[in-house]
């Protein structure tokens, strides 16, 4: 047993609450430190003052995986409900399904197909003489013509990451579905739910353990101590005082909605029309329908993305050419930092879902605890 190891984990996020509890129920103590007066890093959710609703804090979370032993890790510390995220969007004022599926198609082209006649019908709208097609535009024009790709697409993508669309590459629209049937689940995973008291009293539960100590309120930059072994969670850049540049990341701005009753009738509203500032609209109650009913008001907010700022929080990697060379070095370093195993969503500078978060988590303190009895 090492507990005389002084192991320090940077951020009480899913990353560093996982491998905390892996490492203490093998009998390591650690210290877990969030400079944020809360745990959960960015899946923290709260219940709101006014309205009661529990408010996932930094934007929607909603848990959906294929890997059993993810969904079982979760399972043991909280309940979890059973919840489909079924998303919405708003076009030039009518209101669609999403993912595109055949009731999206028949609504936006006024048309009452079948599945075969769909599929007949966007080869024949799909832009044929693209073959190898370059850039997510193109790929969006091939694969399901002008028409939807301008509906549901271009003016979204434009506002969440700010760019062009002809210079992003073509392989992210290759993972988005398309259905020809009335599926509007947007997810493809077995598992799906949301916590039945929110994604904190979780992490909190994963972290309640005698050998685990938290400290909120308290950044890495800020400790006094020595350990002898580091995870840190914390943005990559960061640990490295930004001396070779920083790693750039969109951030988000979310403005409250309050209103009686029910505001949108859902939990998620797309707008992709690029004249409307913001991307979307979530209505919190609506990630809880098993309790949505007993609020007599309603919170929601609209959603706006923009570069990320020296002070702001970062949340999407933007991952350009200039940010992979610039991780690639950062990466170098890392691998030589005695001591320090880099891990997480800013550890790692990936987007990467909860599942996969808890996935990786718990390989990389299995592989840790493996090192020490070599
Ligand atoms: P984080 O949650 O970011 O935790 C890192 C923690 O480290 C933070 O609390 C931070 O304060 C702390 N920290 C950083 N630096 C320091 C320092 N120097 N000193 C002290 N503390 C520090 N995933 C899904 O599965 N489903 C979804 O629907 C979903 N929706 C998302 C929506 C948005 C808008 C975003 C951005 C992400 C979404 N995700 C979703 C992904 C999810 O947020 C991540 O999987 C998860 O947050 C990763 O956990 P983490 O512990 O690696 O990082």
């Amino acid at each position: 047993m090492g507990s005389d190891l002084r192991i320090c984990i940077v951020g009480a996020g899913f990353s560093g609450a996982v491998i905390a509890r892996e490492l203490a129920d093998k009998g390591y103590r650690t210290l877990v430190i969030d400079e944020r007066s809360h745990s959960a890093g960015n899946c923290h959710t709260e219940r709101d003052a006014e309205t009661g609703v529990m408010v996932h804090k930094y934007g929607p979370h909603i848990f959906h995986t294929a890997d059993e032993k993810v969904w079982a890790y979760i399972n043991r510390f909280g309940e979890m409900m059973p919840y489909v995220n079924r998303v919405k969007a708003t076009v030039k004022g009518k209101v669609y399904s999403l993912p595109i599926n055949l009731h999206t198609i028949n609504q936006f082209f006024g048309k009452a197909m079948s599945p075969d006649e769909a599929k007949a019908f966007i080869v024949s709208q799909a832009r044929s003489d693209i073959e190898e097609p370059q850039s997510f535009e193109e790929q969006g024009m091939k694969f399901v013509g002008e028409d939807l790709y301008k509906a549901f697409f271009d003016g979204y993508t434009r506002k969440q990451w700010g760019v062009e669309p002809s210079t992003l590459p073509a392989s992210i629209l290759k993972r988005l579905p398309l259905r020809f049937n009335y599926d509007d689940n947007y997810f493809n995973h077995p598992y799906q739910g949301m916590p039945k008291d929110g994604y904190s009293k979780i992490v909190d539960g994963i972290l309640a353990h005698d050998n685990i100590e938290v400290r909120l309120d308290c950044s890495y930059e800020s400790l006094e101590e020595d350990f002898d072994h580091v995870f840190y969670t914390g943005p990559l850049d960061r640990y490295f005082g930004y001396d070779i540049g920083r790693l750039s990341y969109r951030t988000l701005d979310f403005e409250p909605i309050r209103a009686e009753g029910d505001f949108q009738g859902t939990a998620v509203m797309n707008y992709p029309d690029p004249e409307v500032p913001f991307t979307r609209i979530s209505e919190h109650k609506h990630f809880a329908p098993w309790e949505a009913e007993t609020f007599e008001k309603t919170i929601a907010f609209k959603e706006f993305s923009r570069n990320c700022g020296e002070n702001d929080i970062p949340y999407y990697p933007i991952r350009r050419l200039d940010d992979k060379q610039l991780l690639e070095a950062y990466e170098e370093r890392a691998a030589n930092e005695d001591g320090v195993t880099f891990v997480g969503r800013l550890g790692t500078y990936q987007y990467l879902d909860m599942d996969v978060t808890i996935g990786r988590a718990l390989t990389v303190a299995e592989e840790f605890l493996a090192s020490r009895k070599a």
